[in-house]
Formats: C-alpha cells, structure tokens, sequence
C-alpha cells in the first residue's frame, strides 16, 4: 500500500517552499513548520519594516537594537562562517547585494564608484552582539546585513526539529532548495545549470542528510562573455569568479551547509575543500567549463541522468 502524503506550499524567504509529510500525520504538524518558517521569514526578511534585520540596518551607526534570540543566534552563527571562510561568506554584504541585484535586474554592471562606495561598507568586525543584552548593531552609517545566504538554511533545521518533535520519521523538507531528507532514503535532483527548465541533471541518494545547492548560475546576466550573479565577493565586491558555476553539499545541518555553499562558492574549490573535510560535508562540484567533480563519500550516490 503506497503511503499517504501530506504537503504543504507556501512563499516566503523570496521564494516557494515546501514541506512533505509521509505517512498518516495531523495537518496541523505541516501547519506549525509553515508558521515557524513564517515567523523567521519576518524575523529575518531585508525588506519587512519592523523585522529584526531591518530595524538592525535602519539603527546602523546610530544605536544597538534589541532583537529575537533566533535573530541573535543566526547572527552569531554567521559571524562564525565568515571567520571560517575567511570573510568569503559575509553577511554585512548587504549594500553590495542590493547594489548587483539591481544591476541584474537592468543587465547593465554597477558604477566603479559605487562599487567602491558600497566595498567600503563592508566589515565582519562592524556587527557588534551583545549577549548579555541581546542586542545587535552596525557601527557604521549606510551598513547592511543580510540573511539571504543563510536564512533558508536555519529554517529548514527548525524544521526538521517539528518534525522530530512529532515523531515525523518520513518527510522531505524543500525550502528554495534547500533541502532537507528525513528518514527513508530519498533522490533529490541536483539543478542543471544549463537548462532554465528546472530539469535536474543528477540524483543524489541520501537519508537523513541536508542537501544545499548554490548557483552562480541562478540569477544574474552576460556581457562581453563573463557572467555578473546574486553571489558577491565581499573582498572584491564583484560577483564571484571562483571558477565554480554551481556547488551542491550534503552533510548534517542545512544552516552551516547554507552558509558554506554560498562561502564555497566564492572561494573556489581548492580553498573550499578543507572545509568541507573538516566538517564532514561531500560535495558536487561543477566548474565553469562543465566539469562536474564529485567528493568520495558521493561517489556511490550520484547518478547522472542521461539526456
Ligand atoms: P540562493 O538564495 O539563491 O539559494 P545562496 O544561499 O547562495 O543562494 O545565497 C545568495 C544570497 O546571499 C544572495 O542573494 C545575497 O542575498 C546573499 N549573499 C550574496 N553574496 C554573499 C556572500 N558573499 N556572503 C553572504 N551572503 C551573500
Ligand atoms: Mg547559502
């Protein structure tokens, strides 16, 4: 007898989520993950006057702002990513991510001086957390962070935590990607980053594994033959030329894989690969050129779909 599944969609983090239940479960298990995520979306969101990170940059060289302990432990968590990644991955991206989304959206690439401008508000060392106030602050005027890199990530763990809180032992946590595969062995798609059809171009098997992808690919427009995308390199302030075009990671924790991913991907994988061994994570790596390159502890569990 097949099982009954239960799934829920809905917006939010900018994109489409999803959460699938296997098995006879209440609905409103499904509903309580969507509200969790809900309320992180609003804790976490750029753009939502009033949300943590909002009132964070609004406050930004003026005064520290009170914030949620999810807020303050994703932040302090982040801080340490960027460290680990030797500010690859760097949250106070902020002014520079608005600066090339907008530029994507107009294909045309930002202002040297602006790019200058917005490099120049970048700083790890600027985002102060107080933990005994539990508060949050910029130091300087015009700094901005954002959690678009790792939000999704630490989400899709609270996730998983209902779901384990419930006894939940089959389900398929998808929030833009970032996936999480709960109990039975699952096959997730990894995206071709050469078809806009959302067609995966491999399966990966895994059980009880987070699954993260991040593209180069994924937004972003050419000109003169180089490609300008959503993933920054804050030490340049120029889309990431890493050489990567897309990265996938399998490990334990969607939050740090998130954060990795997006880190990795600017890096590259030369100076990405010791990270991912020492936190145990495998990986997919597919070059700019198309060569896929895949870490031993995968090699059993990828399986490339033939065209
Ligand atoms: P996606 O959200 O497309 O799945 P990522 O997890 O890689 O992909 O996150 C990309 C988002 O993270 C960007 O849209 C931007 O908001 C933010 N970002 C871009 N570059 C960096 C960076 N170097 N460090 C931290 N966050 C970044
Ligand atoms: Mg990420």
């Amino acid at each position: 007898m097949r099982d009954k599944v239960l799934q829920k969609i809905f917006p939010a983090f900018g994109t489409v989520n999803m959460v699938t239940l296997y098995g006879n479960f209440d609905p409103d298990i499904a509903e309580e993950v969507k509200e969790r995520a809900l309320q992180l979306h609003r804790r976490f969101s750029f753009f939502e006057p009033g949300s943590d990170i909002f009132r964070i940059n609004q406050q930004a060289g003026i005064k520290p702002v009170a914030v949620h302990q999810d807020t303050f432990f994703v932040l302090f968590r982040a801080l340490a990513y960027g460290k680990e990644t030797q500010g690859a991955f760097d949250i106070t991206s902020g002014p520079m991510d608005r600066l090339w989304r907008n530029s994507i959206r107009s294909a045309k690439i930002p202002l040297k001086s602006d790019i200058i401008e917005c490099r120049r508000l970048i700083g790890l060392s600027d985002l102060i957390l107080d933990k005994a106030a539990g508060t949050a602050f910029l130091r300087r005027k015009g700094q901005q962070i954002d959690l678009g890199g790792i939000a999704k990530g630490y989400a899709a763990d609270e996730a998983l935590r209902i779901l384990k809180k419930y006894k939940v032992c089959n389900a398929l946590v998808n929030f833009g990607g970032t996936v999480i595969a709960i109990g039975r062995e699952q096959r997730i798609g990894v995206q071709s980053p050469y078809q806009k059809n959302g067609e995966p171009m491999a399966d990966i098997v895994v059980q009880n594994k987070a699954v993260i992808t991040s593209g180069t690919y994924e937004r972003g427009f050419f000109l003169d033959g180089r490609r300008y995308h959503h993933i920054i390199d804050p030490r340049t302030g120029w889309p990431a030329d890493s050489g990567l075009l897309s990265l996938t990671l399998v490990g334990d924790g969607a939050m740090a894989l998130d954060a990795l991913a997006t880190g990795i991907c600017v890096l590259g994988e030369k100076s990405g690969l010791p990270l991912l061994e020492k936190h145990g994570i495998e990986a997919v790596f597919i070059s700019s050129s198309g060569e896929i390159k895949i870490t031993c502890g995968l090699q059993e569990k990828f399986f490339l779909k033939s065209k």
